[in-house]
C-alpha cells in the first residue's frame, strides 16, 4: 500500500488548512483508489477527456480539480463536474465558461493561473492581466473566482522562492480589494520537487503526482 501510505505522510506533514491535492493525470483507478482509501478527496487532472473517463469511479464526495490548459472547446463537457478549475489563462476562456455554466446554471469556481516566470511555453495570464480578467468575472454570473495558481520555471530552491513569494505578494495584495465574484481563498502553489518551499511561502493548496503515485510513465502522458 505505497500510495497510501505516501499520501498519509505527506496529508499528516502539512497543516489542516492546506488541501492536497493527488495529481491522478495517468494513474489508473485502482491506485487512485488506494489514495481515496486512506482519505485523499482531491484530485487533479490536466486532461478533460481523462477526467471525464475518471469522473465515476471513486466516491460521489471526490472533488476534481482541473489543473491542465482548458480549451474552450471542450469546457462544455466539464459543466457542473469540477470543484475547482485551477487554469483560467484568457478572457475568451472566461467567457466561454461563463456561457456555459449559465446554461445549465451551474457556478464555476476559477483559479487565475499566473504565468509567473513569463515562460513563452506556459499558459497563464501575465501579472498585468490580472484586473482585466478580474473586470470582466466581475460582470459574470455564473463565475466565482477563488484564488490564484502557478506553475514556476524550474530552477533552484531560491529562484522557487522568491517566485513562490511573488505570487503570494500578488495574492495578498489582490485580498485588499473588493471585487464582486473575487475572493482570494485559495494560493494553489507547489509541486512534489518544490512544495516544502511552496508551503513556507504561504501556498495553501498543493498539487502532487509522483510524490504520492510515483514516477510518471511520460510516454502515457502523451495521450
Ligand atoms: C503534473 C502536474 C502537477 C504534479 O506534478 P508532480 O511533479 O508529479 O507533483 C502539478 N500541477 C500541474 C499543473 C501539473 O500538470
Amino acid at each position: 500500500m505505497a500510495i497510501g501510505e505516501a499520501y498519509r505522510t505527506v496529508k499528516g506533514g502539512i497543516s489542516e488548512d492546506v488541501t492536497l491535492i493527488c495529481v491522478s493525470k495517468t494513474r489508473q483507478i485502482d491506485e487512485m483508489k488506494e489514495a481515496y482509501a486512506c482519505g485523499a478527496r482531491d484530485f487533479g487532472e490536466n486532461k478533460v477527456q481523462e477526467l471525464i473517463g475518471k469522473y465515476d469511479s471513486l466516491g460521489l464526495d471526490t472533488r476534481w480539480h482541473f489543473i491542465g490548459h482548458l480549451q474552450t472547446n471542450k469546457v462544455k463537457y466539464i459543466v457542473g463536474k469540477v470543484h475547482l478549475i485551477h487554469s483560467l489563462d484568457s478572457i475568451r476562456l472566461l467567457q466561454e465558461i461563463e456561457k456555459r455554466y449559465s446554461a445549465k446554471n451551474e457556478i464555476a469556481n476559477l483559479l487565475i493561473q499566473v504565468n509567473i516566470g513569463k515562460e513563452s511555453t506556459k499558459t497563464g495570464v501575465a501579472v498585468e492581466e490580472i484586473d482585466a480578467i478580474i473586470k470582466i468575472a466581475e460582470e459574470c454570473k455564473n463565475i466565482k473566482i477563488k484564488g490564484l495558481m502557478a506553475t514556476i520555471p524550474i530552477g533552484d530552491e531560491e529562484n522557487c522562492r522568491r517566485y513562490f513569494a511573488q505570487m503570494k505578494d500578488i495574492f495578498d495584495n489582490l485580498k485588499t480589494f473588493k471585487y464582486k465574484n473575487v475572493s482570494m481563498e485559495f494560493l494553489s502553489l507547489g509541486m512534489s520537487g518544490d512544495f516544502q518551499i511552496a508551503l513556507e511561502e504561504g501556498s495553501n493548496m498543493i498539487r502532487l503526482g509522483e510524490v504520492i503515485f510515483g514516477l510518471r510513465d511520460y510516454k502515457k502522458l502523451e495521450v
